[in-house]
């Protein structure tokens, strides 16, 4: 790391899920590859009656479980003296009196502050760090999503944490941002000449974005029954890939030109209007179906979630950007749960050539395009027509594949271990501003109540399938099919 300064990384919620799965695991990757700062420290917060030796056995069986082979003995037992424990109920201001005592040992050092808890608990938890002396003017806080549930409830966090730290010190996570091939997209638009001119109407006829998942709704049911696929997806994952494809190019890569030019986009969406929610939307729920060959539940009978259930599990809009850029080009956005595929990915399909000369038909076989691929693999393949080799003038479809492990050797860095180095390091430019946010909930606010009025229930589809047939119509409409359909 370029600063020697000490830095406590206070983890809020320091025994659940997500520090388990993902936080502690990318923190120790950044320990080996050398990225931490000696003097860095991570301080695990619950409510668990534990001292640091029993934390360190907590996360050490976690660890284990979640780090498979890159558990490595010797490297565990160096990263494990960065962290300790402090006890702290976020909702009792004097139970932070241990982790002031802890974090006032180092009175010089930078202080991060990962709330990775319920979002009902951001302003307490903020409001107990500033009565201990906690927060100073550069210690930063990372907010974990979902961040409300719709505008009002985001704003009175952003309002409630914001009276503590200022907009500069607040890193809100969406970690699709942290993705390599994401921030590919971000090189190859913006470092290269070559695909800027085509970025637009004349060539662009209509981008897919789909994260799907094979999973159902797991342990989290009754955390799901109350959010559902719009918040916990689309308002945040998917609107943001949605802005990294369509922004204008920034001036620079400081947070505040790119996050200015994603904020355009957000703006620019055409508002869903009473009668566009019908023709431009598709929500569904899963029945009972398979997964990987086996049998399983419908969303209904899973645990946690109320029998007469109207939350969604698959969302399927058709996107529209009102700037000359992309008028008239349709954004398909897809994600959903028990879905056919585990995949994460973003499909540019560009236009027919005008005329052709060999006499094949215009057909979305035949025509070009970009796939951005998160999941399962990270790659980006460009789809083109060459000539097959032999004795006349045969056009086949031929990929040109970008594959990033092949072309640079060196480990690649997970979303979470990506973002955490942004944080340690102070840089905003991934992090999603205050104003984007609300931007993202003032488009979508509308598409939910238009289903609440309709008093529709969400479509059924079978698990293991690619979500309602709806779905496939929102595209028919337009002449279109998703990807996997072509
Ligand atoms: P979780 O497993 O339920 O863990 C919650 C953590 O908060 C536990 O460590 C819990 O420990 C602590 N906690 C609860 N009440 C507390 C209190 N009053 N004072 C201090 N600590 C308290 O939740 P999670 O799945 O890790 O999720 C954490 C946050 O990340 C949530 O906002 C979630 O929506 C978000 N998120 C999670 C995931 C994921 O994959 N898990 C993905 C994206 C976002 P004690 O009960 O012992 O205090």
């Amino acid at each position: 790391m370029n600063t020697q300064r000490p830095l406590d990384l206070v983890i809020f919620g320091g025994t659940g899920d997500l520090a388990m799965r993902k936080l502690l695991p990318a923190l120790y990757h950044l320990h080996c590859d050398g990225l931490l700062a000696a003097a860095t420290r991570i301080v695990g917060v619950a409510r668990d009656d534990l001292d640091d030796a029993g934390y360190r056995e907590l996360v050490c069986v976690q660890a284990q479980r979640f780090l498979g082979k890159d558990f490595r003995r010797s490297d565990w037992n160096t990263f494990v003296a960065r962290l300790l424990y402090a006890r702290v109920d976020a909702l009792d201001g004097t139970s932070f009196s241990g982790l002031a005592e802890q974090l006032s040992a180092r009175p010089d050092g930078q202080r991060v502050f990962y709330l990775s808890t319920a979002p009902s608990l951001f302003a307490a938890i903020s409001r107990h760090l500033e009565a201990a002396g906690l927060i100073a003017a550069d210690s930063r806080v990372v907010l974990e999503k979902p961040l409300g549930h719709d505008l009002a409830s985001s704003r009175a966090i952003n309002d409630e944490v914001g009276h503590y730290f200022g907009e500069g010190q607040i890193y809100r996570i969406d970690h699709y941002l942290g993705k390599e091939p994401v921030q590919n997209l971000l090189a190859l638009r913006f470092g290269n000449a070559l695909f800027e001119p085509l970025w637009r109407r004349e060539w662009v006829r209509d981008v897919q974005i789909t994260v799907a998942e094979q999973v159902g709704v797991e342990a989290r049911g009754d955390f799901y029954d109350r959010v559902g696929a719009m918040r916990d997806m689309v308002q945040n994952h998917l609107l943001q890939l949605l802005c990294i494809v369509a922004m204008e190019p920034p001036a620079s890569i400081n947070p505040d030109a790119v996050r200015d030019e994603k904020l355009k986009i957000l703006r620019a969406l055409r508002p869903f209007g009473p009668g566009d929610v019908a023709s431009r939307s598709v929500r569904g729920q899963y029945r009972a179906g398979a997964s990987g060959g086996q049998p399983v539940p419908g969303y209904l009978e899973e645990a946690g979630i109320a029998p007469d259930s109207r939350t969604e599990t698959f969302v399927a809009l058709k996107a529209e950007i009102n700037t000359w850029r992309w008028a008239g080009v349709p954004f398909f956005l897809r994600t959903g749960k028990r879905m056919q595929d585990k995949v994460a990915e973003i499909v540019i399909n560009f236009r027919s050539v005008p005329h052709s000369i060999f006499g094949i038909p215009a057909s979305p076989q035949h025509a070009n395009r970009m796939v951005i691929r998160m999941q399962p693999e990270e790659t980006v393949d460009l789809h083109l027509l060459a000539k097959q080799p032999g004795d006349v003038m045969h056009l086949q479809p031929v990929q040109l594949n970008l594959d990033f492990a092949e072309a640079f050797r060196s480990r690649r860095l997970e979303a979470y271990e990506r973002l955490l180095m942004d944080v340690m390091r102070g840089n905003l430019t991934l992090f999603v501003r205050r104003d984007e946010q609300e931007a993202a909930w003032r488009w979508v606010e509308p598409i939910l109540a238009g289903w609440d009025a309709s008093g529709e229930r969400p479509k059924p589809y079978t698990a293991g399938t690619w979500g309602p047939a709806a779905s496939s119509a929102l595209l028919s409409r337009d002449g279109l099919s998703w990807y996997e359909e072509i």
